[in-house]
Formats: C-alpha cells, structure tokens, sequence
C-alpha cells in the first residue's frame, strides 16, 4: 500500500474511532441447535461420496437431512459450492454469509443463498476444528473470503501457463457430468465457495489475502443440516493443506469423503424449510 497524501492534524483522531458491527445479529433467526442434534441422532447414513484429490464431486442432500464433510488420509482442503436442487439459480451466497457471520464460519453459522431468496440453505452443526479459533496472524479455518482457486487468476499471474485441475474447473467438469450439459453452461453455476478447511486471513501489514497449513487432521469433520433440497459439488483443492501453492501437481494432496444422513419425514412433521427474506422484491416501483 503506497500512500502519497500527507496525514491531516487529527489524523489519529479520525483512525481511532471504534468500529461498528455492519449487520448486527440479534434479529437474526438462530437455528435450533438442540432440536437439529436430536434430529441427527435418529438420522440415517445413506450414501457416501469419496472425492478424489484434484477432482470434484457431486451429491444431493433431502432437505431435513445432513452432509458432513471429513478428512480421510491426510491434510487437504475442499471448496464447496451448494445450490437449492430445483433450482439452480438458488445458490450459496459466499458474500453476504460473510457479511453476517465473519470472515469464517464455525458451528450455528449458515449458508446463505442469493438474492432475492437470502435464507440459510444449509447450518453447520458440528466443526472439529471450533478450537482453533483466530490465530496469531488473524488466521481462521473454514473461510468464506478466498473464492476458490482458478485457471483465469493463474494464467494471468504465470504467464499464460494453462492448469486444469484448480477447483473452479474441477467443481465445473463434476457439475456438467451430474446435469449432463456443456462445460460453458455448467461453468455459469459454479460460485464462491465455503473453504472446507482451509486457514486463511489478511495480512495486518498489506491486508493481503493470506493461507496457510490447514489444522485439519484425518478424522475431522465439518457436518450440516441441509435446509432445503441441496445440490453439493466438493472441489479437493490441488493446493492440498494449502501450506504452500495451488493452481498445480505440486502439493500433496488427499481425497475428502461426504457422508449423506437422511431423516424419518415423520420426524419432520414440526418443520419447514426457511422462508425466503421478507423483502417485497418491488424496489420502489
Ligand atoms: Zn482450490
């Protein structure tokens, strides 16, 4: 960061004003912790999907039921992207998520989806790795800051050089098998993700966007409630632990495995699905 003003005389005055929490979330609905818990234990496993290092997968979720997300051989991050089944254009909302929960999400947080719905289509329930907290460098696990890797960002800062494994492209290819449509139409859904495990922050000094090994360890997971019907698509980051690079066959990298539990609809009787934001849609005309 150059700077080429000079300060003015209350300069330090200006700079020492408190902040202010942009979306306070008292107002916020609070998901239902206890009753989601209860609900998990009388789940069923019913599918199990592996995702391969350096590839992505799919899988759907019933709405009532719950994903959860593990490390299975070694150290390795994931990007995930979510979409309401039915309709595609109902997608995880990696922004605005950050907007009202942080810069990480951690267990009660939820993933909200786009305009004009805004409402959590999935909650986490369960993080193995609430412990780590902010670390000294202002680094956190599970972000929703860093996008995801892609080929565009990489051919542009390595002149011109071509990878095709980066999770934009993996999430894209594993969308377009499971809709079986063109890679250019399945390519328009793919979003900014959740980093399953990835730590990441900014730099205090130059506020760059920073990561660094993920603490995750084979046995760790991150588990969800699924609000509504949800597509997943699960992106094992060629970064691996992210301690190094990505956007190459660099890193070490680690299959991820996605375990689907379904619940009893009779258990669903007392719940619905989140309604989308209260807002009008008519902006004032
Ligand atoms: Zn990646």
């Amino acid at each position: 960061m150059s700077t080429s003003n000079p300060p003015p005389k209350d300069a330090a005055d200006r700079k020492a004003v408190a902040p202010v929490i942009c979306y306070p979330t008292q107002s916020l609905p609070r998901p239902d912790l206890m009753a989601y818990r209860a609900l998990r234990a009388a789940a069923k496993p019913s599918e199990a999907v592996l995702v391969p290092p350096r590839e992505a997968a799919t899988f759907c979720v019933p709405r009532g039921g719950f994903f959860r997300i593990s490390s299975i051989e070694g150290p390795q991050v994931g990007d995930l992207n979510l979409w309401n089944t039915h309709d595609l254009s109902e997608r995880f909302y990696s922004g605005k998520t950050r907007a009202l929960h942080g810069t990480h999400l951690t267990t009660g947080d939820r993933m909200w989806s786009a305009f004009p719905h805004l409402r959590p289509l999935a909650t986490v329930i369960e993080d193995t790795l609430d412990w780590y907290g902010i670390d000294e460098f202002g680094g956190s696990v599970h972000d929703v800051i860093g996008t995801r890797c892609d080929p565009y960002t990489h051919a542009l800062l390595s002149e011109g050089d071509l990878y095709h494994h980066c999770c934009h492209s993996n999430l894209t290819r594993a969308l377009a098998d499971r809709l079986n449509v063109p890679l250019l139409e399945a390519e328009a859904h793919v979003h900014d993700v959740l980093n399953v495990f990835m730590c990441t922050g900014f730099t205090r000094d130059t506020g760059q966007y920073f990561m660094k090994a993920s603490p995750v360890r084979p046995g760790d997971y991150l588990e969800f409630f699924a609000e509504t019907d949800l597509l997943g698509a699960l992106s094992a980051c060629p970064g691996g632990d992210c301690s190094a690079q990505h956007s190459s066959d660099v890193a070490e990298c680690f299959p991820l495995l996605v375990e689907i539990f379904t619940s009893d609809p009779a258990a669903l009787a007392n719940w619905h699905s989140p309604l989308d934001s209260p807002y009008d849609g008519s902006h004032g005309r």
